[in-house]
């Protein structure tokens, strides 16, 4: 049994110095190795778009580095830890080459703590952690949740008396998670002795499943019903799970006659629901139902900008407008597409363009037609192709004459475009140094060089040039 930690520290180490520590920051600060099996490797990871983009660039160098300490490994595997607030826990876990089940109790014994989203927060249940970027607070409302929002608040600061249970439906995405950690999180800060649960229901028919095998149900039993919040996301699961619902329908009854609260979701009403006991479906009826629906134009852009916040990138109000017209149905789709935007925006020092995001849209769904406007936001005249339109549209830009632009003279106002020219020429265009240089009047390469590397540099870190070089990029067609 080898430590997984001191497999992945080290190769990180390789990694880094190879890809530079911004971009090694954006993408590997996250990470760990999860779990070595039958010659896979198995990478936990934050998000799908880090996964993404891991996945594409650094995966020949993340095999290759691997297989330098463990060279049974052929192959590599991405795992989303979203719900993880501390990767510390992932790293500490060690390689079994058995199941997720062994591997945490394994950890139990060894009296680490539990690898994985989910840990032992009450009393030996194995709940998932709440997520503390969940908040009531971060929770855009709009009109097609303002009754679960309030009513989340309400159970929040009065649970177990108000409305029991909560129970939460609508489509995916559209926030039914977010408010089930965002109550717990309020709960907690409230009553920070209470022991708030909150688990899957797959997770909580995987556990009964276990407790059957093992003979712990009674323990198991025990534990539950020492919650003084219990919260499970997606009931919908326990569908034709006859012995969790069986379970599941003692330990309401029990949490219930204690006030406890208890709080659950689920993808459509009760009544809606198949697979499921009538008994049971009459106690999730009995409390307060209330939907989340889709979201509302307004609505959605200021969710995009709430989540904006927080993210050191400059998003133009078009592109979030722009994404907010197009994605309708899923705040979790608007928001991956928000978090492409600004993972490619911060590597490349661009800020994201409409073009860009119409681009992710139609990847993401093939069936999204982008609608209208995509013109509005793109100059209707093409795209540069040469050094004279590059000097046409920059000098437009900061309205100076082409001569100027050209010429030799070393005034700031000349200068800075003069060399955002060359260095747009050079990058966008691909044109050598020479070539460049030749155009703007007779320089040489050298001069077209500094010019390259000095705005290059500027653009890691000045707000304004980027804007600036992106704004002329977008009159260029890029
Ligand atoms: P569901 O559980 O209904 O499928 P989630 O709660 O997982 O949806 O929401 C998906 C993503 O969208 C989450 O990142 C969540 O924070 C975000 N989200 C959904 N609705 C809102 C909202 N009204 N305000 C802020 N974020 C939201
Ligand atoms: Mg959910």
């Amino acid at each position: 049994m080898t430590n997984l930690k001191d497999i992945w520290e080290p190769v990180l180490k390789i990694i880094e110095p190879k890809i530079g520590r911004r971009h090694f920051v954006t993408f590997f600060n996250n990470t760990a190795l999860l779990g070595i099996n039958n010659g896979v490797a198995k990478i936990g990871i934050i998000s799908v778009f880090i996964r993404d983009w891991i996945d594409t660039k650094y995966r020949d160098m993340i095999l290759d580095a691997i297989r330098s300490f463990d060279s049974s490994v052929i192959d590599l595997d991405f795992e989303i830890h979203s719900v993880l607030s501390s990767v510390e826990d992932l790293r500490s876990v060690k390689i079994v080459d058995n199941n997720a089940t062994t591997a945490r109790s394994k950890s139990k014994t060894q009296g680490r703590k539990i690898p994985n989203k989910e840990e032992v927060n009450v009393q030996g249940i194995r709940s998932k952690r709440l997520n503390s970027r969940y908040l009531l607070d971060n929770f855009v409302v709009g009109q097609g949740t303002r009754l679960a929002h309030a009513a989340c608040s309400a159970v929040a600061s009065n649970p177990g008396s108000s409305y029991n249970p909560l129970f939460i439906y609508g489509g995916v995405g559209l926030g039914k998670t977010h408010l089930l950690h965002a109550t717990g999180n309020e709960i907690l800060k409230r009553h920070s002795n209470f022991a708030v649960v909150y688990t899957t229901a797959e997770n909580f028919v995987n556990e009964i499943v276990e407790g059957i095998r093992t003979f712990k149900m009674n323990d198991i039993k025990k534990n539950y019903r020492k919650a003084d919040c219990l919260i499970i996301d997606d009931v919908q699961f326990l569908a034709s799970r006859e012995r969790t619902q069986e379970e599941f329908f003692h330990t309401f009854n029990e949490l219930y006659d204690n006030h406890k609260q208890i709080i659950l979701s689920s993808d459509r009403a009760p009544r809606e629901l198949v697979g499921i006991e009538d008994r049971l479906r009459s106690r999730f009826e009995m409390g307060m139902m209330v939907d989340v629906g889709i979201p509302d134009y307004e609505t959605r852009l200021a969710i995009l900008q709430q989540k904006t916040m927080g993210h050191q990138a400059i998003i133009p109000l078009d592109v979030l407008e722009f994404i907010a017209y197009n994605i309708q149905d899923n705040v979790r789709a608007l928001e991956g597409i928000l978090l492409q935007a600004i993972a490619k925006a911060k590597l490349e020092h661009t800020t994201p363009t409409v073009k860009m995001v119409a681009r992710y849209i139609e990847k993401f769904d093939a069936k999204v037609e982008i609608q209208g406007d995509i013109h509005k936001y793109m100059p209707a005249n093409g795209s540069a192709r040469t050094i004279d339109d590059v000097i046409e549209v920059v000098s437009a830009y900061y309205k100076i004459s082409h001569d100027e632009i050209k010429g030799s003279v070393r005034k700031r106002e000349y200068l800075m475009p003069r060399q955002i020219s060359m260095y747009l020429c050079r990058v966008e265009l691909n044109q050598s140094f020479e070539k460049i240089g030749l155009e703007f009047g007779g320089k040489n390469h050298t001069t077209v060089m500094n010019a390259y590397e000095k705005i290059k540099k500027l653009l890691d870190d000045d707000y304004n040039l980027v804007r600036d070089v992106n704004a002329i990029k977008r009159e260029m067609g890029l």
